[in-house]
């Protein structure tokens, strides 16, 4: 998807006070259950995260595009990414392998700079043992198995063999969600906003990022 522009309107309520340590701000959940729209409202909101674009040997769906949605690459290519020791963590999803490009990101963590993160739980636990403090995890529910069906079918870009494979892997990304630190149940779409929103803006001022702190700190306690 693409995320659009930040809104310049907004961006001046969203201004980290303070220089700090970025975050790999992490959203996962079963296809179905909203992250797509959450990500792009996220995005769209708030200039100071950036999208985390992956690698995929998955062929890109109508209106995807390369470099946006993913980098789309072929098996070979992937290869290569892995032999070059180019990915932060890679997995098998659905039959294709998804990763993360990691030179940029580890730059931009230094820089302050936000990535957002729209990966499954395997992904998720392989940043979790790489790079445990910069890390934050939220994990999206559907309000329930019927209504996710409902909105896999709604969306009809996949054929029905796909959505009934997407269900029964929904029951076994739904039971890694204890693995995360935050739960949304995303039954409305402005009120999950909201909510998703709020755990980024919290996170942002956990005394452990705030690295420009840290000498003012120290001057004042002599
Ligand atoms: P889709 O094919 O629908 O875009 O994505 C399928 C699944 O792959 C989603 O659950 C998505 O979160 C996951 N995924 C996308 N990129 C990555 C990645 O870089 N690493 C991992 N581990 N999972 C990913």
């Amino acid at each position: 998807p693409n995320p659009g522009r930040p809104n310049p309107e907004r961006s001046h309520l969203e201004r980290p006070d303070l220089e700090r340590r970025g975050m790999m701000f992490i959203l996962s959940s079963p296809s179905g259950a909203g992250k797509t729209t959450m990500s792009q409202m996220l995005l769209t909101a708030d200039e100071h995260i950036k999208l985390s674009v992956s690698a995929t040997t998955r062929p890109p769906r109508p209106g995807e595009m390369d470099g946006i949605d993913y980098h789309f690459v072929s098996d070979a290519e992937f290869d290569a990414m892995i032999e070059k020791d180019d990915f932060y963590e890679w997995a098998h999803v659905f039959n294709h392998r998804y990763g993360t490009p990691k030179g940029y990101i580890r730059k931009g963590l230094k820089e302050g700079q936000d990535f957002l993160f729209d990966i499954d739980w395997q992904g998720t636990q392989q940043l979790y043992q790489k790079d445990q403090q910069d890390v934050v995890s939220v994990f999206l529910l559907p309000p329930s198995l019927t209504e996710l069906r409902k909105r896999l079918e709604s969306r009809a870009q996949d054929s029905q063999t796909v959505i009934d494979d997407r269900m029964a892997r929904a029951r076994g990304e739904i039971s890694h969600w204890a693995e995360y630190d935050y739960v949304v149940v995303n039954d409305d779409v402005d009120a999950c906003f909201v909510k998703v929103r709020e755990i980024l803006h919290a996170e942002r001022r956990k005394r452990t990022r705030q690295t420009g702190l840290i000498p003012f700190v120290r001057e004042l306690m002599g």
